[in-house]
């Protein structure tokens, strides 16, 4: 039977970016040698990264001035490498989430945080307001994608200071304008690629202020530096990144994913909204393009498990909601294709007229 993945991550990749892959682990570009036996160093892995940082400012349209980097540690190191590297007094957050929380936390160890808005009185279900944020601040740091929570910023916010945005779950979802952001960043096991890379996007004019010592490994100027080959990057995931953005150009582009992506997902929320059964359960403005999360109406709460196994018999993998916020969360990520969205409905709407 045909799966239906949408699992929030890792996650649903391009199948064509799979096999690539596949083969050149037995067989890397003919050189009689797996791409996991070769040097990092080597001209041909060097192709690779040379390649894949083109793409990624090509297809993301990422101004002069800007660096790319593909390091390890995921998006979680990132929480502590920022304010490391960026925070000199007083940084300001966004709490829209648990993602957005652990950023925070990180961030106290190295200065004042001022949380100038936050979503928490309503379980995340929506994007706060920013109140001011204050001038002094040395960045504003946004999740803009809440994967655990289905809401999403879907604007690329004026700051008055540098804003730095966790984009782990809606990179390359939609168009976005780079030159608003002085970093962006996430891990690629969303919508870009396999676990074990994190991209990062950073204009080079905001480091070098910090007059702490950096250890060398967190200092992004090293990787800048290096290439992102300081020491050993994550060749392989690296690889899949690259087979995955040559799927997206060969779409047409960022443009033409967000279009798809916005038909998907209306077609989903329509279902939601027009079912006796099931309803959404974020603020209806802050609604997530990439995860998508419903619940049973109160007076069918008892028959959730039931839908869970009609579901799973349907070929729906990952559609369980995230503990915190229980129901169901069908993330529809860039390569989920949208039959599978349309065999979701089908079968939510068939389990309605059976059970409703
Ligand atoms: C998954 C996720 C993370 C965590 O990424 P890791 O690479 O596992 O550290 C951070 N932020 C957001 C928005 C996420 O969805």
């Amino acid at each position: 039977m045909k799966k239906h993945n949408f699992n929030a991550g890792p996650s649903i990749l391009p199948r064509v970016a799979i096999e690539n892959t596949a083969k050149a682990i037995l067989d890397f570009n003919g050189i009689g040698l797996s791409l996991l036996e070769i040097s990092h160093r080597s001209k041909e892995f060097q192709a690779v990264m040379d390649e894949t940082v083109a793409l990624f400012k090509e297809i993301m349209e990422i101004p002069e001035g800007y660096q790319v980097l593909f390091l390890g540690g995921g998006a979680s190191l990132q929480f502590c490498m920022i304010p490391f590297n960026l925070l000199g007094q007083k940084a300001a957050y966004l709490e829209t989430g648990v993602w957005a929380k652990k950023a925070i936390k990180e961030a106290k160890a190295f200065g004042q945080v001022e949380v100038v808005g936050s979503s928490a009185d309503k379980n995340f279900s929506y994007i706060p307001r920013a109140t001011t944020i204050p001038a002094d601040a040395d960045y504003f740091h946004i999740t803009t994608n809440n994967t655990i929570y289905g809401t999403e910023i879907h604007v690329d916010y004026d700051s008055p200071v540098n804003l730095i945005a966790d984009m782990s779950s809606d990179i390359l979802s939609r168009p976005v304008d780079v030159s608003k952001y002085a970093m962006i960043y996430g891990g690629a096991q969303k919508n870009l690629g396999p676990a074990g890379v994190t991209f990062i996007i950073v204009r080079e004019d905001i480091l070098g202020k910090m007059e702490r010592h950096i250890p060398t490994m967190l200092d992004y100027r090293t990787h800048i530096k290096e290439g992102s080959m300081f020491n050993t990057p994550p060749v392989l995931p690296i690889y899949t990144i690259m087979e995955t953005l040559r799927w997206i150009k060969s779409l047409g582009g960022v443009e033409k994913i967000y279009e798809i992506n916005k038909r998907k997902a209306k077609l989903l929320y329509d279902a939601i909204d027009n079912s006796r059964m099931f309803m959404g359960t974020a603020a209806e403005d802050s609604r997530s393009l990439m995860n998508i999360c419903f619940v049973m109406k109160p007076e069918f709460q008892d028959k959730e498990e039931a839908f869970m196994e009609f579901s799973k018999k349907a070929g729906m993998i990952g559609i369980k909601g995230h503990r915190s916020v229980g129901g169901f969360r069908a993330s529809t990520y860039n390569a989920l294709p949208e039959e599978s969205v349309q065999a979701l409905v089908d079968c939510m709407k068939e389990f309605e007229a059976l059970n409703a």
